[in-house]
């Protein structure tokens, strides 16, 4: 689980909004949105990432 979008560096806290890809590559929604929700470095998927319970 990656603190931050891999892509500006803004921190995705566990009870924020994030997008991951299958290889949990991890970015901010816009990030994600502005690659049109497509991993750049392995070409995946990106998703909502699922709320981890505490
Ligand atoms: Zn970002
Ligand atoms: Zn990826």
């Amino acid at each position: 689980m990656r603190p931050a979008c891999e892509k500006c560096q803004t921190p995705t806290p566990n009870e924020g909004e994030a997008r991951i890809c299958s290889f949990e590559c991890t970015f901010c929604p816009s990030c994600a949105e502005a690659m049109h929700n497509t991993c750049p470095n392995c070409g995946g998927e990106l998703v909502p990432r699922p709320k981890r319970k505490s």
